[in-house]
């Protein structure tokens, strides 16, 4: 019997080789008809006997070649049109009602690689190799559906060799949007500092890895050389040479916060630092983020790559070009992005000539369309985003659990990203960054305005913080005036953005322990060591920090002496005690006007940090501080200050009065603190009674705090979640609120 079907396929099914193996498929079973990507998704009609189309749907999920993945579909009946003598792939059709089912940018597959090393290849070293399995995708695309002329491949006009396979449904390179070669395809070259025209890449016929390889003699030689790579440019230099990474942080202005490396192969990063079995596993996966591991002491890498810090980040390289860069003399190289100090990464060419402070540039022509740093980790008892990026954007959450809402978040001003909510799937961008520049600014707007786009999303309701001086509330007000605003409060975000990606059904409740540096509270005060309990619709605050004055306001976030000062004064304790008490940060503190009362758990941090001598004058990066005290902590000791409950509030003047008289030293005193504060927050949590705690926040990076946390949770056979597919800290603020949001629409109707 001969039927015709339809089947309508949702998940990563764009970019990603999926209807070529669709075609294939077919094929074997003997079925006509045609595939074709759709605004959902992808479409397939095939026709045949009934016993191959059973066989063809069940083959369809089962052996779908990674990295696509079904998330959906669904399948008709249709009446059957005879006719048709084979399989097709059609052109895409424009228009519906399009999901975002594009893939992030991937790494360079082991077929590619095999081909750019093999000197019969007529792709021996080319820079841009790729297929459809592997190469750029999410940087690239300009409009959806993805196809070659939605692309920034789209002036690069095939040569015939390269059309053949793209045309031949059995290539690797069927449909390969990005397919090029060293005839057709977007070329490299190294252009001099000091030149602010990129010119013209190089003619045809030239070697395509040789300006790769005059790259590589500046950095041997000691030069700084910045790289354009899939999301953007990095700055290079020898991860092994100190006077080059010296060299690099007097141009960076950057003195200590660390930098980023990128090793050859696995084996080198694992003489670099300790990884577990998770992060090994990050560290090679298609995504390839930057892996934060203990380093160990004879790493063999510049003491200035991450001075005085107990990790180092490493990545493995996820290009063609890099696998170049990385494939001869230099097995280490410092990657950090390529930005002026707090803007976005630079992706385009005369803007890196004009900004980047390097000694030489190595330019290509394939157009960044959006750029993408790369995607964070921190390794630990289980691995932390710390910033979510390259690779991981722009995947979807599942959201089927929440109202049926279309909603636009967009976060806080710290760590932005902008969150979409629409037909139960939660699309969460890209690390924007600090929101503190007209840059940042702009790539923000750009950002909202791609996303609606391309979700075809059409919010009903748009969501931001409590705090009305924002950027992104300003940006809101003045954009989306005609729609109704839900104000969210920023820890009340962070307890959403966990539930929502467990999957958590709104009309249950949890406690929230959620630390981070600082939210607008609904009191009007600094907010950032709170357990909250609610759910998505609501919540109450039952029990916090004991609010202290932060003396300067925002200048104390920056200067750790300002806490430590003002903890010491709540204490009652003498100026004795701290070596770096300032007498003017006393006064400012008294002065309430200059000094607003803050519970947040960062400050404190901050102060111990302080008072133990290990924090730095002025903080170079959120969380600098923290960063040294966790350092510094002596992982295996396991005794705890105490950290009283007095009235839903943890009393930190024991708890700095405890560091303050403990003669241990640093390292035990740094590990009774983190101890401390984490039994502290566990037992205000576990005391709210709630079969249910989620853990959130920036602190929740700190691998000590975090582990204690869990652990206390744990013993009390009380089930903990955290953040596993968003970072903990301010990037997950737009998801909350997008849930947050869902849920009080839902409420209100
Ligand atoms: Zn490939
Ligand atoms: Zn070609
Ligand atoms: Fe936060």
């Amino acid at each position: 019997m001969v039927e015709r079907r339809r089947i309508q396929v949702q998940g990563l099914v764009q970019g990603v080789g999926f209807r070529p193996f669709v075609y294939r498929l077919a094929l074997e079973q003997e079925l006509r008809g045609w595939v074709r990507n759709d605004g959902r998704g992808v479409c397939i009609e095939v026709e045949g006997r009934s016993a191959d189309l059973d066989a063809f749907e069940c083959r369809l999920p089962e052996e779908v070649p990674s990295p696509a993945r079904i998330e959906r579909s669904r399948t008709d009946g249709l009446v059957v049109a005879g006719g048709e003598r084979q399989f097709a792939i059609v052109e895409s059709a424009r228009g519906g009602m399009p999901r975002i089912s594009l893939a992030p940018d991937g790494y360079v597959c082991r077929e590619c690689l095999a081909e750019m090393a093999d000197p019969r290849d007529r792709r021996y070293r080319y820079p841009f190799i790729n297929c459809t399995r592997c190469g750029p995708r999410f940087s690239i695309v300009e409009e959806l559906p993805y196809d070659r002329p939605s692309t920034t491949m789209k002036r690069f006009a095939l040569c015939t060799e390269c059309e053949r396979e793209y045309a031949d449904p059995f290539d690797r390179r069927y449909h390969a949007q990005p397919v090029a070669c060293p005839r057709c395809g977007p070329r490299c070259w190294l252009v001099e500092a000091g030149t602010l025209d990129p010119g013209p890449p190089p003619g045809e016929g030239t070697d395509p890895a040789a300006p790769i390889q005059q790259a590589l003699g500046r950095l041997a030689a000691g030069q700084v050389v910045a790289i354009k790579g899939i999301g953007g440019f990095h700055l290079a230099v020898d991860a092994r040479n100190e006077t080059a990474v010296a060299r690099l942080r007097k141009l960076k202005l950057r003195s200590r916060k660390p930098f980023a490396v990128m090793v050859r192969d696995p084996g080198i990063a694992g003489r670099i630092v300790r990884l577990n079995h998770a992060a090994e596993e990050l560290l090679g996966s298609a995504a390839a983020p930057i892996v934060l591991a203990p380093r160990w002491p004879d790493h063999g890498l510049a003491e200035g790559v991450a001075p005085g810090m107990e990790d180092l980040g490493v990545m493995l390289p996820y290009s063609p070009l890099h696998h170049l860069l990385l494939g001869e003399d230099l097995d280490a190289l410092v990657m950090t992005s390529g930005n002026r100090p707090c803007e976005p990464i630079t992706a385009d060419n005369r803007d890196a000539l004009e900004r980047l402070p390097a000694d030489a540039h190595l330019l290509h022509d394939r157009e960044i369309h959006v750029a993408c740093d790369d995607s964070v980790v921190r390794a630990g008892s289980v691995p932390i985003f710390v910033r979510r990026a390259r690779g991981y954007v722009p995947r979807s959450l599942e959201a089927d659990h929440l109202p049926r809402r279309n909603v636009l978040g967009l976060g806080a001003e710290l760590k932005v990203t902008v969150t979409t909510l629409s037909r139960g799937e939660m699309v969460v961008g890209r690390h924007l960054g600090d929101l503190d520049n007209t840059r940042a600014e702009a790539a923000f707007y750009a950002e909202v305005e791609r996303m609606l786009r391309f979700g075809r999303v059409e919010p009903e309701a748009v969501a931001v913080d409590l705090h009305p001086d924002l950027a992104t509330t300003r940006f809101a007000e003045k954009i989306f005036s005609g729609l109704p605003m839900i104000r969210v409060q920023h820890h009340h975000a962070h307890l959403a953005a966990v539930l929502t990606e467990h999957g958590v059904e709104p009309g249950s409740g949890a406690v929230g322990i959620v630390l981070d540096g600082m939210g607008l509270g609904v009191d009007g005060t600094i907010w950032g060591g709170e357990v909250l309990r609610g759910g998505y619709a609501g919540f109450e605050r039952v029990g916090h920090l004991r609010p202290v004055p932060q003396p300067g306001g925002d200048r104390a976030a920056r200067e750790p002496a300002r806490m430590a000062t003002s903890l010491l004064l709540e204490a009652g304790l003498g100026a004795d005690r701290y070596a770096g008490y300032d007498p003017r940060f006393a006064e400012v503190a008294s002065i309430r006007s200059a000094s607003p009362l803050t519970s947040s758990a960062g400050r404190i941090f901050d102060a111990a940090a302080a008072l133990l001598g290990v924090a730095p004058r002025e903080q170079e990066y959120e969380g600098e501080a923290a960063a040294s005290l966790e350092a510094v902590a002596d992982s295996h000791h396991t005794d705890a200050y105490e950290l009283p409950i007095a009235e839903n509030e943890l009393d930190t003047r024991a708890l700095i009065t405890a560091l303050l008289e403990d003669r241990s030293d640093v390292a035990v005193r740094a590990a009774r603190f983190h101890n401390g504060l984490a039994d502290g927050f566990a037992a205000l949590a576990l005391e709210a009674g709630s079969d249910l705690v989620v853990l959130g926040g920036g602190c929740m990076v700190n691998r000590r705090l975090f582990r204690r946390l869990v652990e206390r949770i744990e013993n009390a056979g009380v089930r903990v979640i955290w953040p596993r597919q968003l970072p903990p800290g301010d990037g997950a603020i737009s998801a909350g609120q997008a849930a947050v949001a869902a849920c009080t629409l839902e409420e209100g109707t």
